[in-house]
C-alpha cells in the first residue's frame, strides 16, 4: 500500500496504544509498501523525540523488535494548532514534500485521533487550506463518538461532507475490527446448518452481553456526557444487532452489506416516552468488590458529579419488526464494573416440540450457539446427546472452536485490520452515515425518556451483572440471561 498517513492527535493515548503498534504490525507483514506518517499534535516535539515515542509505544505493546529503527524512520512530527489556518498551510507544504520524497502518489489518509469537537473544524480546514488537493485518493478516518445525538451528528456530518464524499469517510467502530464480529457474517452465510434456522421460527431470543470490570478510570469527564447508552449501545451493540439480523447480501460488496444493515435499522421498533422503561433498564454502579479489591461507586470517581444521573449500565430488549424477526427479542446489556470482562452473543434456539428425554435433574437444554467475541474468541454449539453409559438420558454437550494457538497469534489486532482496510479503500467495516443516523434516532428516544425523572442510582453493586431489573426484563418474557461464566469457550 502506498500512502501518507497524517495522524491528528499523535501524542494521545489512542495513537500510542493502538495506532503505532498496528502500523508496525502492518509494516512487519510487508503490507506497507511505500508509506510515511506525519504525527500532528499541539505540543512541540522534534522528529527524533516523536520517533522515540513511537518506538516506546511499539515496544510496550509488542516487545522489542529488530526493525524498529527502520520503521520509525518513516515518522515525522509537526506541531499544530487545529484552529489556525497558517498551521495547515505549513502542514500542506510539509506533506507535499514528504509525498514527493517517498513517491506516495498523492494518496492521503487523515486520521483524526482527537477529541470529537475537533473533527468538524479539522475537516473544514483540510479542504480550505488545500490539504485535500491531491492527485491520489484522500480518506478521512474518524474516531467515535460521531456526535452525541442525532442533531449534533447531522451537524458534524455536514461539516465533514463539505470536504469529503461519503465514500471517503471512514467512521471507526472498533468492534467491526474484531475477528469474531467479522466472523458473524461467515458463520451465518457460509453454513447450511444455520441459515435456514436463522429466523423467528427457530430462534427464541438472542442475547448480546458486553461487560467490563473496569470503572470509568480517568475518563470521568467524557463519560459524564456520554453514559453507556451513547458510549456502547448507539455504536457497538447496534452494529452487532445489525450483523446478526441482516438479510444475506447479494454480494459481499461494501454497498450491499451496508444497505442490508441499514434495512435492519429501518425495521427497529420505535420505543419512546413511558414505553422506554418497558424495554430498557439503566443502572449505575455502587461500591463493591472486584477480584477481592474494594472499588468505589461511580459517583465517587474522579471528575464525576456526586449526584450524577449518568448510566454506567444499560440493558434492553430490541425488536426488529420484519418478516424474519417478528416476535424475537434481541436482548442487549453492557456496563462497567461488572462481574466479568466479556463480550458474547448467545443465540438461543426454540425448544423442540416435545421433550422425550429428561436429564436426571433438569429439563432438556435448549440449543445455543455462542459467539465469543472477547477476551477469548471462538464459537460453541450447545447440543443434547446421550449420556454415556446411561439409559436414554440426554445431557448437554458442547462443540467448541477456540481461536487460539498459531492462528490467534497471527490474527491481526482490530485497528490493524481497520487501518489496512482503509488503505485498500474497503469501507465495509466502517459505519455509513445512514447507519449512524438511524441508530442515533433510536437511542435519542431512550435518552429523552431518561432525562427526567432522575434515576434511583446507584442500583447495582460493582462486581455484579447489573441491576435486578435487567434480570426481570427477560423473566417477564420467560427467559433469563445465560450466565457468561458458564459459557466459556473450551481452549483446545
Ligand atoms: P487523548 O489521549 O486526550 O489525546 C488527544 C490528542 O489530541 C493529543 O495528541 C493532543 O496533543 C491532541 N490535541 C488536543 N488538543 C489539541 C489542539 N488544540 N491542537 C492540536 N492537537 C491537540 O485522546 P485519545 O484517548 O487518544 O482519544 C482520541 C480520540 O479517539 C477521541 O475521539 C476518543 O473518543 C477516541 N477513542 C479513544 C480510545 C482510546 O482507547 N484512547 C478508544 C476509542 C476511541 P497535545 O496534548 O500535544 O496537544
Amino acid at each position: 500500500m502506498t500512502s501518507l498517513i497524517m495522524i491528528f492527535g499523535a501524542t494521545g493515548d489512542l495513537a500510542k496504544r493502538k495506532l503505532f503498534p498496528s502500523l508496525y504490525r502492518l509494516f512487519s507483514r510487508n503490507r506497507l509498501e511505500k508509506f510515511a506518517v506525519i504525527g500532528v499534535a499541539r505540543r512541540s516535539l522534534t522528529n527524533d523525540e516523536f520517533q522515540q515515542s513511537v518506538k516506546e509505544s511499539v515496544r510496550s505493546a509488542l516487545g522489542n523488535k529488530d526493525n524498529l529503527d527502520e520503521f520509525v524512520s518513516h515518522f515525522y512530527y509537526q506541531s499544530h494548532d487545529v484552529a489556525d489556518s497558517s498551521s495547515y498551510v505549513s502542514l500542506r507544504k510539509f506533506a507535499n514534500q514528504i509525498d514527493t520524497n517517498y513517491d506516495l502518489e498523492g494518496n492521503r489518509i487523515f486520521y483524526l485521533a482527537m477529541a470529537p469537537e475537533f473533527f468538524g473544524p479539522i475537516a473544514l480546514h483540510l479542504k480550505s487550506d488545500g490539504l485535500t488537493d491531491v492527485t491520489g485518493y484522500k480518506r478521512l478516518v474518524i474516531e467515535k463518538p460521531f456526535g452525541h445525538d442525532l442533531e449534533s451528528a447531522k451537524e458534524l456530518n455536514k461539516q465533514i461532507r463539505s470536504a469529503f464524499s461519503e465514500k471517503e469517510v471512514y467512521r471507526i467502530d472498533h468492534y467491526l475490527g474484531k475477528e469474531m464480529v467479522r466472523n458473524i457474517e461467515v458463520i451465518r452465510f457460509a453454513n447450511a446448518i444455520f441459515e435456514p434456522l436463522w429466523n423467528n421460527r427457530y430462534i427464541s431470543n438472542i442475547q448480546i452481553t458486553s461487560s467490563e470490570t473496569l470503572g470509568v478510570e480517568e475518563r470521568g469527564r467524557y463519560y459524564e456526557t456520554s453514559g453507556a447508552l451513547r458510549d456502547m449501545l448507539q455504536n457497538h451493540m447496534m452494529q452487532m444487532v445489525a450483523l446478526l439480523a441482516m438479510e444475506p447480501p447479494i454480494k459481499l460488496t461494501t454497498d450491499e452489506i451496508r444497505s442490508e444493515k441499514v434495512r435492519v435499522f429501518r425495521a427497529l421498533r420505535t420505543v419512546e416516552g413511558e414505553e422506554v422503561n418497558q424495554y430498557f433498564v439503566r443502572g449505575q454502579y455502587g461500591e463493591g468488590t472486584i477480584d477481592d479489591v474494594q472499588v468505589p461507586k461511580y459517583r465517587d470517581e474522579p471528575m464525576v458529579d456526586e449526584q450524577s444521573n449518568t448510566e454506567t449500565f444499560v440493558a434492553g430488549k430490541i425488536m426488529i419488526d420484519n418478516f424474519r424477526w417478528a416476535g424475537v427479542p434481541f436482548y442487549i446489556r453492557t456496563g462497567k464494573r461488572m462481574a466479568a470482562k466479556s463480550t458474547k452473543i448467545v443465540i438461543q434456539f426454540k425448544d423442540i416440540p416435545m421433550n422425550l428425554y429428561y436429564q436426571t435433574d433438569k429439563m432438556l437444554n435448549p440449543n445455543l450457539l455462542v459467539i465469543h467475541i472477547q477476551p477469548e474468541e471462538g464459537i460453541t454449539l450447545h447440543l443434547n446427546a446421550k449420556k454415556a453409559g446411561g439409559h436414554l438420558d440426554a445431557q448437554e454437550v458442547k462443540l467448541s472452536f477456540a481461536n487460539t494457538g498459531i492462528h490467534a497469534m497471527n490474527t491481526p489486532e482490530g485497528y490493524e485490520k481497520l487501518l489496512y482496510d482503509c488503505m485498500r479503500g474497503d469501507a465495509t467495516n466502517f459505519t455509513h452515515w445512514d447507519e449512524v443516523a438511524y441508530s442515533w434516532a433510536f437511542v435519542d428516544r431512550i435518552s429523552a425518556a431518561w432525562q427526567q425523572p432522575m434515576a434511583t442510582f446507584p442500583n447495582y453493586p460493582a462486581g455484579s451483572m447489573g441491576p435486578q431489573e435487567a434480570d426481570e426484563l427477560l423473566e417477564k418474557d420467560g427467559f433469563f440471561w445465560w450466565p457468561v461464566s458458564d459459557l466459556e469457550v473450551d481452549v483446545c
